[in-house]
C-alpha cells in the first residue's frame, strides 16, 4: 500500500493563479483517484519496490495487468512531483541555477523552451524537465499520464497539461496557466529534485 503524500502549502496558497478549489479537487479527486487504482491493482502482489523501483521492474506483472498499473503508477508519481514543485520560493538557486544556465544560457531561454514544449503537447499529457542519461537536462513531453522514468530518465519538475489541471480557473487559456505557473513553482524543491537525481543511477 502506498500512501498519499501530503501537500506542505493550504489549498489557497496559489491564489490567484490557482484557485484553492482546483488544488482541492485536482489532489483529492485525481491524485487520490490514481493512488487508489494503483493500490488496488497492486493489492493481490507483494513486492519491496518503491513507486520508482516499480516502473523499471513492471514486467514482474502479468503483460495484460501493465498498462493499467502503469498508467495509475504515473498517475500517483506525475502528480506527487507536480504538488510537490509548487510553492513559495519562486527563485532559481543552487546548483540548478548554475546549470540551467549553463545548459540553457540563461533562465528565461530555459522557460521560453519549456513553454514552447507546453504548446506542442497534443491532448492530455505533460511537460518535464528531466535529466538525462548522459547528465544533461533535457525538456520533453510525455503523454497520457507516462513518466519520464519509463524512458530512463529521471524526473526534476513538470506541469501537469490535463485540463482538470486549469479548467475552472482558465477555461481554453491554457497559455496564462503555463506562464502563471512559473510564479507558482519552488525552486529551492526543483533544485533540490535536481541534486537528488544527479546521484541516482538510472
Ligand atoms: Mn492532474
Amino acid at each position: 500500500m502506498f500512501q498519499a503524500k501530503h501537500l506542505d502549502y493550504s489549498y489557497d496558497a496559489f491564489e490567484p493563479y490557482i484557485s484553492s478549489r482546483t488544488i482541492d479537487i485536482h489532489y483529492n479527486k485525481h491524485y487520490k483517484n490514481y493512488l487508489n487504482n494503483l493500490n488496488n491493482l497492486l493489492s493481490k502482489y507483494n513486492f519491496n519496490y518503491s513507486k520508482e523501483e516499480l516502473v523499471k521492474n513492471i514486467d514482474i506483472f502479468p503483460i495484460k495487468e501493465r498498462g493499467s498499473i502503469l498508467f495509475n503508477l504515473g498517475g500517483v508519481l506525475n502528480h506527487e512531483l507536480y504538488f510537490d514543485t509548487m510553492g513559495k520560493n519562486n527563485e532559481i538557486t543552487g546548483l540548478f541555477k548554475e546549470d540551467i544556465i549553463k545548459q540553457f544560457g540563461s533562465f528565461d531561454n530555459f522557460k521560453e523552451e519549456f513553454i514552447a514544449s507546453t504548446k506542442l503537447l497534443v491532448g492530455s499529457g505533460y511537460t518535464f524537465l528531466v535529466l538525462n542519461k548522459e547528465n544533461k537536462l533535457e525538456i520533453i513531453n510525455t503523454p497520457n499520464q507516462d513518466t519520464p522514468i519509463s524512458y530512463g530518465l529521471r524526473p526534476i519538475m513538470n506541469i501537469d497539461l490535463w485540463e482538470h489541471a486549469y479548467y475552472l480557473d482558465y477555461q481554453n487559456k491554457k497559455d496564462e496557466y503555463v506562464n502563471n505557473f512559473f510564479s507558482i513553482v519552488d525552486f529551492n524543491k526543483v533544485n533540490k529534485n535536481y541534486e537528488k537525481a544527479l546521484q541516482e543511477n538510472i
